[in-house]
C-alpha cells in the first residue's frame, strides 16, 4: 500500500462556525477521520503546517509546504495538501515553480462546504485526490476538485459556490476521477529521479489592471515598491496611447531601471499576441517587455517571485519565464 502524507493548511474543508463566521478549527487528523474509507487506499500520515482561511496564506506558506514536502520526500509515495480554495491556485502554482520535475504526486485538494456537513464536497474531494495520489500514473502538482484532475499552473477559481469550483484554463483537465478510478485523457511522465527543489522567492511583483481612460498616475511611483510589475491589458495585449503616452513612458521607466515588465490579458480565455495591434506592438518592440501569452495570472506571478527569488538578470528572467514547467505556457 502507498504512503501518502497528508499536509493540512486549513480552508473551508477543516471549518466549522464561530461567533464572526466559518474559520478553520479542525486539524489534518480530524479531517481524515471523516472518509474512513480513505483507509483502504493508502496509508496515510497527517500533518499541518497552518491553519488558515487560505485568503491569509501567501509566499511564506508556500516555502513552508515546499520545505515539508522536500524533508519528506523520500519517506513517501505522494503528498496530498488540503487548502482553501480562495487561494488554492496560488499556491498550486507556486508548488509548481518551487517544486519542479516530481515523479512523487503533489495532490491540492479543497471544499466549498465544511467536511463536517451534510451535503459537503469535502469528502468526495478528499476521496478523489488520494485516488489520484495512489495511481501510478501521478507525477507533478495538480488539483483535484469534484472529479477533475487539473495541472496546478493551469487552475483557477471560476466560481465562488458550486461544487464545479475550478476550471483548467486553456489547457485540458488531464484527466478525470470516474467510479473511484483515474480517466486520463493528457499523458505526464517525468524522468528525474528527484524533483528540483527551490527556497527562495521574491515577492516584490504588482499586478495593475487596466480601465479605461484611467492614466495610473502612480505606475511610475510604484517601482520604488516592486521589482516586477504584471499589467493586465485589454484584449491581446493591448496598452493604451492616450495622448500623453502615459503608459510607454512610465515602461520606459521601469525597464531602464532593470525592473520586469510583463503584458498579460484581462480577458479570461486565450492569452495575448501583441503583435496584433499597434496598441501592443509598438509597446512590445520598443522596450522588449514581456508578453504572458496563455499563462494564467496566478502561474504569471508566482512564476516571476519563483524567478526573481533566483536572479535580477534581465536575460535570465527573460529566458526562464519563457521555458515551459508543466504546461504553463504554450
Ligand atoms: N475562504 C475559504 C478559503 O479559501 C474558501 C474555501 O476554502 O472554499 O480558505
Amino acid at each position: 500500500m502507498k504512503k501518502i502524507l497528508l499536509i493540512a493548511t486549513g480552508g473551508t474543508i477543516a471549518s466549522r462556525p464561530t461567533e464572526n463566521g466559518l474559520a478553520p478549527q479542525m486539524d489534518s487528523a480530524e479531517i481524515l477521520s471523516f472518509v474512513p474509507e480513505i483507509k483502504s487506499l493508502a496509508d496515510v500520515t497527517a500533518v499541518q503546517v497552518c491553519n488558515l482561511d487560505s485568503t491569509n496564506l501567501y509566499y511564506v506558506h508556500w516555502l513552508k509546504i515546499a520545505a515539508c514536502i522536500e524533508e519528506n520526500y523520500d519517506r513517501y509515495d505522494g503528498f496530498v495538501i488540503t487548502h482553501g480554495t480562495d487561494t488554492m491556485a496560488y499556491t498550486a502554482s507556486a508548488i509548481s515553480y518551487l517544486v519542479q520535475n516530481s515523479r512523487k504526486p503533489i495532490v491540492f485538494t479543497g471544499s466549498q462546504k465544511s467536511i463536517y456537513m451534510r451535503d459537503t464536497d469535502a469528502r468526495n474531494n478528499l476521496y478523489n485526490a488520494f485516488v489520484f495520489a495512489v495511481d501510478p500514473s501521478a507525477c507533478l502538482v495538480h488539483i483535484v476538485f469534484e472529479d477533475k484532475i487539473i495541472i496546478g499552473n493551469r487552475a483557477r477559481k471560476t466560481r465562488t459556490k458550486s461544487y464545479n469550483a475550478f476550471s483548467s484554463v486553456d489547457f485540458p483537465e488531464v484527466g478525470v476521477i470516474r467510479d473511484g478510478r483515474v480517466i486520463r485523457y493528457v499523458e505526464e511522465k517525468v524522468a528525474a529521479e528527484r524533483p528540483d527543489f527551490y527556497s527562495q522567492v521574491n515577492p516584490r511583483v504588482f499586478v495593475l489592471k487596466l480601465i479605461p481612460g484611467e492614466k495610473f498616475l502612480l505606475l511610475s511611483d510604484l517601482k520604488k515598491y516592486y521589482d516586477a510589475i504584471v499589467i493586465e491589458s485589454f484584449g491581446v495585449g493591448n496598452l493604451p496611447f492616450y495622448e500623453d503616452e502615459c503608459f510607454a513612458k512610465a515602461i520606459e521607466g521601469w525597464i531602464g531601471c532593470g525592473k520586469t515588465v510583463v503584458v498579460t490579458t484581462q480577458v479570461p480565455h486565450e492569452g495575448s499576441d501583441m503583435s496584433v495591434y499597434e496598441t501592443g506592438n509598438a509597446i512590445k518592440k520598443r522596450y522588449g517587455v514581456i508578453e504572458a501569452y496563455d499563462m494564467t495570472i496566478e502561474a504569471v506571478v508566482t512564476k516571476l517571485m519563483w524567478i526573481l527569488g533566483g536572479t535580477n538578470d534581465a536575460e535570465k528572467i527573460r529566458k526562464l519565464f519563457y521555458t515551459p514547467v508543466q504546461k504553463d505556457i504554450i
